[in-house]
């Protein structure tokens, strides 16, 4: 039976049931180190360890805390028959060393009242093999207090995305935040303006789509979000330009970068696999935007994870569904750059494990005492290469074919082993998370500037 730490202090009443040593990411250094788990899950202490609990030694590799992704779309329930899950999305996250997802709420029904977010819930309890915080719309307004009470935040859509066709007008936003900022949960919006889109011929390359809902559409929705009110928790999806960097960074709101708008442009390919809300940028922006996040200027990482099947990214350009599958690579591609050299593992660290599990209240991410034991090993040696048919989602293509990738050798979920020698192997313990901690409580709150 795990136990619960009542206290923060002692922890030594607790028994340690595992010992990892080796070299692992420690105060912000590799340093070797012994790290004690007890039986609750949580690391115990970090240092010598004297006791006779079972020890494993992680050789050459490192141990690394393990990631969040705040934005994903499983599109369960509704999807179409043989597509993602809940159940194949988080043995992905397992497998790409992702303990947390933030599940979005445009799957059918939308997740915009209680009945639709139990129902929702009812899907994770015994099938997810990781953790998942789930995201309401708040589009009944009577329906959000209550929501504020199960779920873990708000995705406000500025635009028409998939499973959304009517967002709110610009008139119906201020009292939105007001009423949003009074729930205190965290508020993620897809910002681009679609007055701002060219709609006079029907796009047919991933040029043509940047063109049709050009930066200017989404820097605008961004203007819009610094004037928002203090007191609302405001984190800004997939922001894909340096212009938006600064922007948000300027009026401090939390934001993320995609690791297709970091390393794919509008050439990256030609057809609707590449067809992603924002569109991929020009080269020049997308490097603009990948030389921001290597500063350490973008705060968080995360995929959107969206795995259309291949037949729906088949048909004309203009009718294919935009988004891209992302959970189970975005972390292995950017530790293949923090190999090459082209990125510090302290700034992805930092944006792909750390900010995202205090942006969303949660006691991981960082290795550290009291904090559960959500870990990876990682054999930066173990290099591979991305391949659409190995990933797990039953979409079965990535827009990332054949680029250099290091996943994850072993994934420590609270201290038990759910991926060995990078294969699935735990049960579906997965729970529905909410914030822990409230804002302005110590380690709450990343910002761009920490
Ligand atoms: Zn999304």
């Amino acid at each position: 039976m795990r136990r619960r730490q009542a206290d923060g202090g002692a922890r030594s009443r607790e028994s340690t049931v595992l010992v990892l040593s080796g070299r692992a990411w420690v105060r912000g250094r590799l340093q070797t180190v012994e790290i004690a788990i007890d039986d609750s899950g949580r690391i115990q202490s970090i240092g010598k360890n004297r006791s006779g609990a079972p020890r494993r030694d992680v050789g050459d590799a490192v141990i690394l805390p393990a990631a969040t992704d705040l934005h994903v779309h499983f599109r369960d329930p509704g999807g179409p028959a043989e597509a993602e899950t809940i159940s194949t999305g988080t043995v992905g996250a397992a497998l790409g060393g992702v303990a947390l997802v933030g599940e979005m709420p445009n799957t059918r029904p939308l997740v915009a009242d209680v009945e639709s977010w139990q129902d929702k819930a009812r899907l994770v309890e015994g099938r997810a093999a990781v953790d998942v915080l789930l995201y309401a719309t708040p589009t009944v307004p009577n329906a959000l207090e209550p929501l504020s009470r199960r779920a873990g935040g708000f995705k406000v859509y500025l635009a028409p995305t998939t499973g959304i066709e009517s967002p709110p007008a610009s008139a119906e936003l201020p009292p939105l935040w007001e009423r949003l900022a009074k729930l205190r949960l965290p508020v993620s919006v897809h910002a681009e303006d679609p007055a701002r889109f060219e709609t006079s011929r029907s796009p047919s390359s991933p040029v043509e789509w940047n063109a049709h809902r050009p930066v200017s559409a989404e820097e605008a929705a961004l203007d819009r979000l610094t004037r928002a009110p203090r007191s609302l928790r405001l984190h800004a999806a997939h922001v894909t330009t340096l212009g938006g960097v600064r922007r948000l960074r300027a009026s401090r709101l939390s934001f993320e970068a995609t690791p297709h708008h970091l390393l794919l442009s509008d050439r990256s390919g030609n057809d609707a696999r590449f067809k992603v809300n924002p569109p991929l940028r020009t080269e020049r922006e997308r490097l603009e935007l990948w030389e921001a996040f290597r500063r350490g200027e973008v705060p968080i990482v995360a995929s959107d994870h969206a795995p259309h099947p291949r037949d729906a990214k088949e048909l004309p350009f203009d009718r294919a569904p935009s988004g891209v599958p992302g959970v189970e690579t975005m972390l292995p591609l950017l530790l293949a750059k923090v190999r090459s050299g082209e990125l510090d593992l302290a700034v992805l660290l930092a944006a792909a494990c750390d900010r995202p599990a205090r942006w969303l209240g949660q006691p991981f991410g960082r290795l550290a005492p009291g904090h559960r034991a959500n870990l990876i090993v990682v054999d930066f040696t173990a290099r591979t290469k991305v391949a659409g048919r190995e990933l797990r989602s039953p979409c079965g293509w990535t827009p990332f074919e054949g680029w250099e990738a290091i996943r994850p050798r072993e994934h420590y979920r609270d201290g038990e082993r759910i991926v060995e020698a990078g294969e699935y192997v735990g049960r579906p313990s997965g729970r529905v998370v909410r914030p822990e901690f409230a804002p302005g409580e110590p380690g709450a709150l990343p910002t761009v500037h920490e």
